[in-house]
């Protein structure tokens, strides 16, 4: 949206160009699209202010509606805080990055969504496409793809409140082992929580929870309780 909030229209006139009413900022940070690659490389978007969405991390596709696993990986720009807005956007000001702003913000007309919907999940930027391929966290990376796959969300999510033990303790063993591979990580490298969800995306755990699992620590590490589900 732009910089300066100032238009109010009547509500009942047909919208036909932007209100800059922030609302399409305030629903998440867009994802990175193969055209935005410079605005990484040159800083303009550092990646501490990305997020790596895995491969089947379940989120809202706005083609089918309802919660879906991505069928590709995705870069993001981050939320604020607990809130969902756009790290970029101003309550006074807008859009702070409006003239540098990716590609899927210059497409978004919430009044004519056909431009947007065109390039979800098309032509989009993974880690791997942003970081150097002597990177050295590039390995790391993958090791951890390797050894953390994603479990099958969308499963656990259509079985919730009903896990076997089984599968119930073979997440968290995931769990813990995905902590502990990032604990050692942040530590060898120096890294920053704000880079830590760029290079490995938020900690399964964190996946978890709005799929039923209630998180504790004990001695041992952490625990997972599955909640039952109201039905
Ligand atoms: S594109 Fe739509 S939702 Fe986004 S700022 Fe403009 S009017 Fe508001
Ligand atoms: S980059 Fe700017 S235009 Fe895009 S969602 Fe964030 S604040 Fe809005």
């Amino acid at each position: 949206m732009n910089p300066v909030l100032s238009e109010t229209l009547p509500a009942d006139t047909p919208q036909t160009s932007c209100r800059k009413c922030g609302n399409c900022c305030r629903q998440g940070g867009p994802s990175l699209h193969d055209a935005d690659l410079g605005l990484v490389r040159t800083g303009k978007i550092p990646i501490s202010s990305l997020i790596a969405i895995r491969k089947g991390e379940l989120t809202e596709n706005p083609l089918v509606r309802g919660v879906h696993p991505v069928g590709v990986e995705l870069v993001k720009i981050v939320g604020t805080g607990r809130e969902w807005d756009c790290c970029y956007y101003d309550v006074k000001w807008g859009c702070t990055i409006y003239e540098y702003r990716p590609l899927a913000c210059v497409l978004l007309k919430c009044w004519d969504t056909g431009e947007i919907l065109d390039i979800v999940e098309k032509e989009t930027l993974s880690r791997l496409d942003i970081l150097d391929s002597k990177h050295p966290l590039v390995p790391v990376i993958q090791e951890h793809e390797r050894i953390f796959p994603l479990p099958d969300l969308m499963e656990i999510r259509g079985n919730r409140g009903r896990l076997s033990y089984q599968l119930e303790k073979e997440l968290e063993k995931l769990v813990r082992g995905d902590l502990r591979f990032r604990t050692r990580v942040i530590r060898d490298f120096d890294l920053k929580l704000s880079e830590e969800l760029f290079y490995f995306g938020r900690p399964l755990f964190q996946l978890l929870q709005p799929l039923g699992a209630f998180v504790t620590e004990s001695s041992s590490g952490i625990i997972l309780n599955w909640q039952a589900v109201r039905r």
